[in-house]
């Protein structure tokens, strides 16, 4: 059967350092584009290279975006190369840069309408008239290059209007990485395009305005030397760091590999597999051991049947190692689970297990615990969590906003209007007080919230505090460059 990203099969992607990767070709690609374009939702395609991984070891909001990605392509050598010592081998390296101009060919048949965001000012346009020149039937409803401004501060209003008004199938945003996956997840909520992509370089490889390396560099892997004998300014250091980080990933991994097991925990409990677990709307169950794609895809279904509207508390059933498709099923159920309000848990990993999914930064996709206690506590309290931001007035005029466990896209707005409300309803507070103690993951709008907090309390001369920042939340503050928070 021809794998779908929405029929489930093929859609457990292969977790290699950190980063869930579908098993893709060009053509298997473009046929999943397909489908994202039918299923009129907004979704988000991502290519990932090397330094895509650098990033978001860095950096807790961008690894989220690419657990969440619903097709992700191997851009990078490295990747498709290593692939095999962890699980399956990568088919083959999908590159941004050339499956951009065939999906331009793709869309032209098959009547996809396309937007070109970003990249200099002229270059999308030129891009889309060298791909019309090509391709006559090719439909380019939009082109649009915004200035150069940060996620953040970006002033967005006049793309979304412009989105609204083309209605296109695929938007392309080529705004360099990460600042392009961070400005789709931060809006696709809001607009109706099913298909939207970063392309980093890819228009201004079409356009001319850069050349790409000779094919023979492609072919050995060295795309990225060329690129760097052309523009070493920019790009030495950058290859530099991406080389250390995978020097460095290879060798804790190795060490975890030949590490001692560790003592196995206690068993959860003795109920039969798939019965509520203390009562609680919570089950467990084992992963079994995994080695093909088409088995994770088989487990996945299973699990997800099983875990049935409850929350999933899952113990794998290796416990010497957790190969890429293992990792896969757990970061597709970790996502899927989250999405519908409900938590999976991984229970009672061996030592050296754990180590592995620490080391990949999976304890940021889903929790780990190693006694019952712990996994009662930790399921109370996400029962315990408050969805949206609570405003609460603990003395006369002053104002405390509690923030939700999350705060990100899809609650930012709810969040500010409560509090802006208030604030309009009962007039200037004396003094306003955020407290984040409850918040476990902050995205680029969930900042943008707290910078226009500081914004309009700096304004009205209130004065305001932020307290209980998480290790995690202070992390995505500090890449995002938005260090004024912490000082408040
Ligand atoms: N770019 C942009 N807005 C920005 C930063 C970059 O439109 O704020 C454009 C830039 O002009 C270029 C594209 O993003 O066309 C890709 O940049 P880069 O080469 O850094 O991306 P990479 O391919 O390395 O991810």
């Amino acid at each position: 059967m021809t794998p779908s990203v929405t029929r489930g099969k093929g859609s457990v992607p292969m977790v290699l350092f950190g980063i869930p990767y579908h098993n893709l070709t060009f053509a298997s690609t473009l046929e999943w584009i397909d489908e994202l374009v039918a299923s009129e939702q907004s979704k988000l395609v991502a290519t990932a290279n090397l330094d895509f991984h650098r990033v978001a070891a860095e950096d807790p909001e961008m690894q989220r975006i690419l657990f969440d990605a619903d097709i992700m392509m191997a851009d990078g050598f490295p990747m498709v190369k290593l692939s095999s010592l962890f699980g399956p081998r990568l088919k083959e390296r999908v590159t941004g840069s050339d499956i951009t101009p065939m999906l331009a060919e793709h869309a032209a048949r098959k009547g996809h309408r396309l937007f070109f965001l970003g990249a200099a000012p002229g270059v999308a346009q030129q891009a889309a008239d060298i791909l019309i020149e090509k391709h006559p039937d090719l439909n380019v409803v939009g082109c649009y290059s915004p200035e150069k401004a940060d996620v953040i501060t970006m002033k967005s209003e006049v793309i979304l209007q412009q989105l609204e008004e083309t209605k296109p199938d695929i938007m392309l945003v080529a705004f360099g990485a990460p600042k392009q996956e961070k400005w789709i997840q931060m809006h696709r909520h809001t607009w109706k395009v099913p298909v939207s992509m970063g392309i980093g370089g890819s228009l201004d490889f079409i356009a001319g305005a850069q050349l790409r390396s000779p094919v023979w560099m492609q072919k050995l892997g060295l795309e990225w030397l060329g690129r760097m004998l052309a523009n070493p300014k920019r790009l030495a250091g950058r290859y530099l760091y991406d080389a250390l980080y995978l020097l460095g990933a290879i060798s804790r991994l190795t060490a975890i590999r030949v590490s001692a097991r560790g003592k196995l925990s206690t068993p959860l409990d003795e109920a039969p597999e798939g019965k509520t677990l203390l009562g609680m709307e919570s089950v467990h169950a084992r992963m079994k051991s995994l080695k093909t794609l088409d088995e994770a895809d088989l487990e996945a279904d299973r699990l997800r049947e099983f875990s049935d509207g409850k929350n999933l508390v899952l113990m794998p059933e290796s416990t010497g190692w957790l190969n890429s498709v293992e990792l896969g099923v757990l970061v597709l159920l970790a996502r899927e689970l989250r999405k519908q309000n409900r938590t999976l848990l991984v229970y009672a990993p061996s030592r050296r297990v754990e180590r592995l999914l620490n080391a990949q930064g999976l304890h940021q996709c889903f929790a780990i615990e190693n006694k019952p206690s712990d996994v009662i506590r930790r399921m109370e309290l996400r029962a315990a969590e408050a969805i949206s931001g609570a405003v609460t007035a603990p003395e006369a005029g002053a104002l405390t906003l509690v923030l939700p466990a999350e705060l990100t896209a899809t609650n930012k707005e709810q969040v500010s209007s409560r509090l802006f409300t208030h604030w309009r309803e009962n007039g200037r507070p004396r003094k306003l007080s955020v407290d984040a103690s409850a918040t476990r993951f902050i995205d680029c709008a969930g900042l943008s919230l707290l910078v226009a907090l500081k914004n309009r309390a700096d304004e009205e001369d209130v004065p305001l505090s932020f307290s209980g920042f998480s290790a995690t939340v202070k992390q995505i503050i500090k890449v995002n460059n938005q260090d004024q928070l912490l000082e408040k």
